[in-house]
């Protein structure tokens, strides 16, 4: 399966056989992702970079 880069849409290509907690570089801008899974057990990918986010302390 593959998912849709939130910052370039490329497509990143997420192997079956990934790991919750890996990191996988999108191949076009190199925004890292992390493996998560999903409640209903599929594999997604979450963004990584926090870009200086504010968390509100
Ligand atoms: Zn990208």
């Amino acid at each position: 399966m593959s998912v849709n880069c939130t910052d370039c849409g490329g497509n990143i290509d997420l192997p079956q056989d990934a790991e919750i907690g890996e990191i996988i570089e999108c191949p076009d801008c190199g925004l890292e992702y992390v493996v998560t899974e999903l409640e209903n057990g599929l594999l997604t990918l979450k963004e990584l970079a926090l870009k200086g986010e504010d968390w509100g302390e």
